[in-house]
């Protein structure tokens, strides 16, 4: 047994072929309230983690879920009054929370909480309105204070630097619009990303997806946890597997390390199952999940 994987001898089964089982796949990046989530029902995604929308909604869609499928919830973006997202057409106004001061800081977190949100999204972007420092500093104190991550989207010229020297847990996206430091990385290097590549991804070579590819790569060689994340929603994503961000992932990582940033952790209960052997690259692993099945056992 490795990394949550069993591997069952041959004639082990009914059918006499050998199988392996692995847990499911945990997209840690998804907009639910932009897709038809009733897509993802028994699939090989069993979790996702919806980073930012309005609490009520994505309340409600945890509680009534796709079946076979654990929604969490961060809740709002947190923004400073007209940051991003402010006025984006896809984001409805419950899903954006201005924070001002200290004070208001305090106050939004608490909502968080009672909101049921596992995390604080925070958004630094850097072509809007700003969260100043004594605010994201509060965002972040109340978070850590009430147990919560704080997970940030950084975007724009020193943006990631305000996020990882700010205290913040998780950057949503690998950073894209600027190569970071090697001082920088390494003091990012306690931090989870979360990979996002496809959205950047484009004929050619991208800008984008070449600067989040390379800072990736240093993050992990610094010792830092990379992690799969579609951004599902942002675009004509596919609702459930995104074999183009695996992989993305596979130009990063592979073997154990892959599977652990693909699926759930080792000490998730088993999910799927397949007769292929363990998946040690990135189109192992898409084949494997093609070729998946949901055990009857898997969590519902
Ligand atoms: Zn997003």
């Amino acid at each position: 047994m490795r990394d949550g994987c069993t591997e069952s001898e041959p004639g082990g089964e009914p059918d006499g072929v050998p199988r392996v089982t692995l847990p499911g796949v945990v997209d840690r990046h998804v907009h639910l309230g932009l897709v038809d989530r009733a897509l993802l029902a028994d699939g090989p995604v069993t979790e996702v983690h919806d980073l930012g929308w309005d609490p009520r909604d994505v309340a409600a869609w945890a509680a009534d879920p796709p079946s076979g499928v654990r929604v969490r919830y961060a809740g709002p973006f947190h923004t400073a009054p007209g940051g991003y997202p402010t006025g984006r057409s896809w984001a409805p106004d419950a899903a954006v929370r201005h924070v001002a001061t200290p004070r208001e800081a305090a106050e939004a977190v608490a909502d968080v909480v009672a909101a049921g949100g596992y995390a604080v999204k925070v958004a630094l972007h850097a072509g809007m309105p700003l969260l100043p420092d004594d605010v994201l500093r509060a965002l972040v104190g109340e978070a850590h204070a009430a147990g919560l991550p704080v997970l940030v989207h950084a975007e724009g010229d020193g943006q990631a630097r305000r996020a990882i020297d700010g205290g913040a847990d998780v950057l949503v996206h690998v950073p894209w619009t600027e190569a970071l430091s090697s001082e920088l990385i390494a003091r990012a290097a306690r931090m989870t990303w979360v990979s996002t590549f496809a959205i950047h991804d484009g004929p050619g070579r991208p800008p984008g997806l070449e600067l989040a590819l390379g800072n990736a790569r240093r993050f992990v060689a610094a010792g830092g946890r990379l992690v799969y994340g579609t951004d599902m929603g942002n675009g004509p994503t596919p609702v459930g597997v995104n074999e183009r961000e695996i992989e993305l992932l596979g130009r990063v990582l592979t073997g154990e390390a892959l599977r652990r940033a693909v699926l759930g952790p080792a000490d998730a209960a088993p999910a799927l199952t397949a007769p292929l052997p363990v998946p040690e690259t990135a189109s192992d692993l898409i084949a494997w999940l093609r070729t998946s099945r949901r055990l009857p056992t898997s969590p519902r």
